[in-house]
């Protein structure tokens, strides 16, 4: 290895241990700003070794290529990012997605044609290990990355409500997905052997339609889910381009995006009681079981922002549970307000937060340590739920199915199974909401008719700003 080669090596060595410490500092609230910054160092230098690396193998031109597509690519992302509403976020990164996985695709058959032109497979196969590995390294490279793109422009369309949530429900559509894949085995086999463009061609556009049907056959409730499943499958494709480049730091970057994502889809199937499994198979827990939104509950009873302000203020304890409401609304500001006035009066006042709250894994905490609350009043919804009965007033701000106590006590539910904050537990529970409509799911939520509850309609911050303003 040349001295040149060598510092390259140690430079992504040293970008690796910055990403591992980033993703270490990520999983604290208190550490993510370092966190963020270890990212953003190892990025910084991952990138000026990379730029420097292709300036002394392949000269200024091939610099000059990179660094125009560089910045094409960043006037769109800071075009995107500037713009994009917070509540708009899993879109765009299931679109960021999509580019992962069309990226993946686009090395793959880069690499394919590149060593097919040279004898042997080529420059690529020297360090890539023998023809046959090489070979495979292509072939998944290819089906994860095309699995990856459709399956989240699929996710992006039903995020943006561009194509209805509901479950697609295509006869034997388990089988159909199996198929694919002992097709795809095949078709590896062959591309092996035969070192052909056909089998691959011919996989990868099984690999699109297996992709978008894997997410078009998942339920709106189920969505999170995917989205981390989809940031996994995004890390492999990344991994398996690093793979087809010899390129060590697309490696180590994609497996910890590969393996960070899986984790965290295991966790979020923990917490919504799905199984694992049946998440990477797809079409899980979606049996076409529709809403309960034709069920009668009865009445629901009405209050006013100056009938809440008086409940709180001689309420011992207070625990809010937000939800997408609260995005949409922006109204985390006045929600820290109300929480420093509370507790100047001398209320207890903590936060419940459901682990798919909002549209994003974490949504409600970013949102809430924006507008300054303290870390040590926001609690995971295992940590808040022993306490509801012993709870004076339960604030629902703006959420909906993360609530929904059909959840827990109605098996032909929809949403049957997925623990939820069980905030009917309390003494007494106030709904900020605009209207009686259903939440992400689309299943009516029996709360809203219990006696316990009463509805606040409005939007969420100028409901807020009322009480805050009636207190
Ligand atoms: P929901 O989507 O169930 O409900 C949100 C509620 O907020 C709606 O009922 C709506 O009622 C109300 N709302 C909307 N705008 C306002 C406003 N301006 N002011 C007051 N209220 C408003 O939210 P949850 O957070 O409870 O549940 C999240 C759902 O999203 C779950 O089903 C989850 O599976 C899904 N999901 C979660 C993802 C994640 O990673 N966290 C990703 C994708 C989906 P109204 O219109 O009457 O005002």
């Amino acid at each position: 290895m040349t001295v040149d080669l060598a510092l390259v090596a140690a430079a992504y060595l040293i970008a690796g241990v910055l990403f591992i410490l980033s993703l270490a500092g990520l999983s604290k609230h208190e550490s993510a700003k370092l966190g963020n910054i270890y990212g953003i160092i190892g990025m910084a230098i991952a990138l000026i070794a990379t730029l420097w690396l292709a300036g002394q193998s392949a000269g200024v031109t091939q610099w000059v290529a990179i660094i125009v597509a560089m910045a094409i690519g960043a006037v769109i992302g800071i075009n995107l990012a500037v713009r994009v509403e917070m509540t708009g976020m899993p879109e765009l990164i299931a679109m960021l997605h999509s580019f992962v996985g069309l990226a993946a695709v686009l090395v793959g058959f880069n690499t394919f044609f590149a060593s097919s032109a040279a004898p042997s497979l080529g420059a690529a196969v020297q360090e890539g290990g023998s023809d046959g590995v090489h070979l495979v390294e292509i072939f998944l490279g290819v089906f994860i990355g095309a699995v990856t793109f459709t399956g989240s422009i699929v996710a992006f369309l039903k995020l943006s409500t561009k194509i209805s949530g509901r479950p697609l429900m295509l006869p034997f559509r388990h089988w159909l997905n199996l198929l694919a894949g002992l097709v795809s085995l095949g078709l590896m086999v062959w591309f092996v052997a035969s070192e052909s463009l056909v089998p691959l061609a011919v996989m990868t556009a099984i690999a699109l339609a297996f992709g978008w049907h894997l997410v078009a056959s998942i339920g709106g409730g189920d969505m999170p889910v995917v989205i981390s499943m989809l940031n996994s499958y995004s890390g492999w494709a990344a991994a398996a381009a690093g793979f087809m480049l010899s390129n060590d730091l697309l490696i180590i970057t994609g497996a910890l995006v590969g393996s960070s994502g899986a984790y965290l889809s295991y966790i979020m199937s923990n917490a919504m009681n799905r199984s694992f499994i049946s998440v990477i198979a797809g079409g899980f827990g979606s049996d076409g079981a529709v809403t309960s939104g034709d069920v009668d509950y009865g009445d629901h009873r009405e209050t006013t922002a100056e009938e809440v302000a008086e409940m709180l203020v001689h309420a011992g304890s207070v625990v809010i549970t937000p939800g997408y409401g609260m995005a949409v609304a922006q109204a985390q500001y006045p929600v820290a307000d109300l929480t420093a006035k509370l507790r100047e009066r001398g209320v207890t006042v903590r936060f419940g937060i459901h682990p798919v709250a909002g549209r994003l894994p974490g949504h409600m905490n970013v949102l809430l340590a924006e507008a300054k609350v303290p870390y040590d009043i926001v609690l995971e919804m295992d940590e808040i739920n022993d306490d509801l009965p012993d709870t004076d007033v339960v604030l629902v701000i703006g959420a909906n199915d993360t609530v929904n106590p059909a959840a827990a006590e109605d098996p032909s539910s929809p949403i049957a199974g997925m623990p939820v904050i069980e905030v009917w537990k309390a003494a007494e529970v106030v709904v900020f909401k605009r209207s009686m409509s259903a939440g992400y799911a689309g299943v009516q939520n029996p709360l809203f008719f219990r006696d316990n509850t009463a509805m606040l309609f409005g939007d969420a911050k100028d409901s807020v700003e009322s009480i805050i303003r009636a207190l």
